[in-house]
């Protein structure tokens, strides 16, 4: 960077788990190249985040040529409110306490001579983009889902295919001239049948702001996703694959920062996966919002007894304002299990997914622990329940070649069998599919490491979109798509 100031992005994030990995992650490989990041989300979040990973509120930690800086707001509520559970309430009350506060540091940025040159946020906050375009400031979006989920939300705001509807509830839905998805494949708030039909709504309002951003930054890569990323740019859009965000050499040494809300269970969780031979553990996780039900948790259990299989289940406790009882393990399991099974609270994820004795992910195909078992090598045993999970359990088997099917998405409402458990369990660990699942993940991995290393296709991306936003300074830009 030489004399030059850097130059100063601030980001934007919704407050859940999902959406601050990616950002944060983004947020340390701008900084690397040399931006003064500055990382906001709510103090809710924050405290948590303080608390488990050893943050401080508008401490600067240098990184790189850059810095990361995190600033954390109130959300105006009491610590008990209970509207954060209704995500259409919460929405409102971020986007009236937000506004404000993001507003008030772009001005005093303004007024100190540290202009902000360009301000990104990730999905469930469209009202950032209103807030750059306000002050004339480059805003870009970091899309946290797949491209081809892109396409999906693309293809249904701009009715550019038909949908399901209450009166046809099982037709397909073409994603581009050559893919087309079943009803129960596509991200399914997008379904009449959903239960969660506001995210859908949330997300698509996303779509009504599209033109307000100059770029759509996405935590995916050219070699995975090549043909929906050609698609979008087709349509005018500038999108810029950049994952994967996590294995982002340029960020190892800062891996220690983490927007961690629950500190990983103190028990050894890797040295007990270093004792284990090679591929022979299942890791279990649903991420950090879906929670089965008692009866799938039973189920799963008695699956991993009978199959024998070496396991580490992540079991989250249910979250105090869910009023939802915790689960309770079968009687005897644990003992049964002994050595050869651990369950805990909370693990480091990447970490685990890194560990030679893991041999296969069963996972909830959230985007980012799909794009995390991608990068890492690791087959999948797909168990989605709503939203994208359902459109990634489908690539993530039939189209990226890394999966076996498991199980259903939450709007078929099945119960999957203690034998499916253990028969997809004993296919994806053993056995010839094994084989084959195991040497598709290790093709993709190596892509995805080609990614992200210097002049990768992701690196270039990043370059250039670091380029874009010097280019534009804070001219605005908003006009020249769409
Ligand atoms: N995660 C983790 N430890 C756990 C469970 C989850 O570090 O025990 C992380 C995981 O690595 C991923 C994120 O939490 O980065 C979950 O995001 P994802 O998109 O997969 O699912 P969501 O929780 O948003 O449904």
């Amino acid at each position: 960077m030489g004399s030059e100031a850097p130059i100063q992005i601030l980001l934007v994030s919704y407050p859940a788990q999902g959406h601050i990995n990616p950002l944060l992650r983004l947020a340390k490989c701008l900084a690397a190249k040399g931006s003064s990041v500055i990382f906001i989300t709510t103090e809710y979040a924050g405290k948590n985040m303080r608390t488990v990973n050893n943050i401080t509120d508008k401490s600067t930690t240098p990184i790189g040529d850059g810095s990361l800086t995190f600033r954390f707001f109130h959300d105006g509520l009491p610590d008990d409110d209970s509207i954060r559970n209704s995500l259409s309430g919460y929405s409102e009350q971020l986007e009236l306490v937000g506004k404000q506060f993001v507003s008030q540091m772009i001005k005093n940025h303004a007024d100190s001579n540290t202009p902000i040159s360009c301000v990104i946020n990730n999905p469930f906050l469209p009202w950032v983009c209103d807030v750059a375009y306000d002050n004339n400031i480059p805003s870009v979006l970091l899309w946290i889902q797949s491209v081809a989920v892109f396409v999906a939300y693309y293809n249904y705001f701009h009715k550019l295919v038909p949908f399901p509807t209450d009166s046809e509830p099982y037709i397909d839905v073409q994603l581009n001239s050559s893919f087309t998805l079943k009803y129960n494949e596509i991200p399914d708030f997008l379904h009449p049948f959903s239960k969660y039909p506001f995210l859908g709504t949330l997300i698509l309002e996303q779509f009504k702001n599209l033109s307000k951003v100059f770029c759509v930054l996405v935590d995916t890569y050219e070699e995975l996703e090549h043909d929906f990323i050609d698609y979008v740019s087709e349509k005018s859009i500038k999108i810029r694959p950049i994952g994967p965000l996590f294995n982002n050499p340029k960020i190892k040494d800062v891996s220690y920062i983490r927007g961690d809300f629950v500190k990983r269970d103190d028990c050894k969780i890797v040295d007990w996966l270093n004792t284990k031979a090679e591929g022979c553990v299942v890791y279990i996780s649903f991420g950090t919002i879906v929670y089965l039900s008692q009866e799938q948790v039973d189920e799963i259990a008695y699956g991993l007894l009978e199959s024998q299989v070496s396991f580490l289940w992540v079991l989250k406790p249910p979250s105090k304002e869910s009023g939802r009882k915790a689960h309770v393990l079968p009687e005897g399991f644990l003992e049964e299990a002994g050595e050869r099974g651990k369950v805990v609270k909370w693990c480091p994820q990447e970490e685990v997914l890194s560990n030679p004795s893991v041999g296969c992910f069963m996972t909830h195909c959230g985007w980012n622990s799909s794009m995390e078992t991608l990068t890492l090598g690791v087959p999948v045993l797909t168990f989605p329940a709503w939203g994208d999970q359902v459109t990634n359990a489908k690539f993530l088997v039939d189209v990226f070649g890394v999966g076996t099917r498991l199980g259903y998405s939450q709007i078929e409402d099945k119960l999957v069998t203690r034998d499916e458990v253990k028969t997809g369990l004993l296919e994806a660990m053993t056995g010839g599919k094994a084989e084959q699942l195991k040497k598709k993940a290790i093709k993709l991995k190596k892509a995805a490491e080609a990614a992200v290393a210097g002049g990768g296709s992701s690196d270039r991306n990043l370059d250039e979109f670091m380029e874009d936003i010097k280019k534009r300074g804070t001219v605005n830009i908003s006009v020249e798509f769409h």
